[in-house]
Parts: C-alpha cells; sequence; structure tokens
C-alpha cells in the first residue's frame, strides 16, 4: 500500500507550525503498512523535490522524526494533487484540506474511501491504522 502525506495540517499543526501531536507514532505506523512507500503530497513539494521543505521542517521536527521523514518519496503534480497519486494502487492520502476537483476525481474512480481527514488526530489515526 503506498501512503500520501500532506505538510502542512498533517506533519505541523497550521496555527503555530510545530510537529503535531503522535507525529512519530504516525509516521512509524504509515511506513510499517507501506513498507517504507511513503510520498509526499504537498504544495511545498509538487515540483518534485523535497530539499525545501526538509530545510523549514527541520527547524520543526524533533531530530528523530526529521530522520524519519528523510525516507518519504517525492511525487510530482501540477493542478491537482490526485495528479501525483499512482491512481491504480492501493494507497491512503492523508490531507487536511483538500479541493471539491480533487474529491470530485477521486470519487469518479472509486477512490474516495482512500482519502483520510486529518483533524489534529494522529493518536486516533495511529489506532484506526494499527487495527486494521
Ligand atoms: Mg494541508
Amino acid at each position: 500500500m503506498k501512503i500520501y502525506l500532506d505538510i502542512d495540517g498533517v506533519l505541523l499543526d497550521t496555527k503555530e507550525y510545530k510537529q503535531m501531536p503522535y507525529l512519530k507514532e504516525f509516521l512509524t505506523t504509515v511506513f510499517d503498512i507501506s513498507k517504507g512507500e511513503v510520498y509526499w503530497l504537498s504544495t511545498h513539494t509538487k515540483h518534485g523535490e523535497s530539499d525545501v521543505a526538509l530545510y523549514h521542517l527541520e527547524e520543526a521536527l524533533d531530530k528523530d522524526v526529521f530522520e524519519m521523514i528523510k525516507d518519504i518519496r517525492n511525487t510530482k503534480w501540477n493542478t491537482l494533487k490526485t495528479e501525483g497519486i499512482d491512481i491504480n494502487s492501493d494507497f491512503l492520502w492523508f490531507d487536511d484540506v483538500i479541493f471539491q476537483a480533487e474529491y470530485n476525481f477521486l470519487e469518479s474512480v472509486g477512490k474516495e474511501h482512500c482519502l483520510i481527514k486529518v483533524k489534529d488526530n494522529l493518536e486516533e489515526l495511529v489506532n484506526l491504522l494499527k487495527e486494521d
């Protein structure tokens, strides 16, 4: 299974841009269930490079968490994040805010259940992922 991760609102809270609570547990779990197939899906990395994102994240994240995210792979997309998703694969996409057009696309291919809304609830999501 492939895992796609947004940055703002998923790794960082959008108020103070600090590390989200339970981020380490969350990343450990997604790396585990994806067998390492974790991808960026953020406006900060849409050009297919994560260097700028990593530069900013290094300040915000705990050292051990920062080491983990270095293994996240890049995706390239232009208008909609869904362009960066391997849509025929088994995947989960974690995001806090998405465009209606992105949701419509997921729905058109019957993959809307692969989107998981993050709302300060990483602890809850870890428990959910461990159950499945
Ligand atoms: Mg976001």
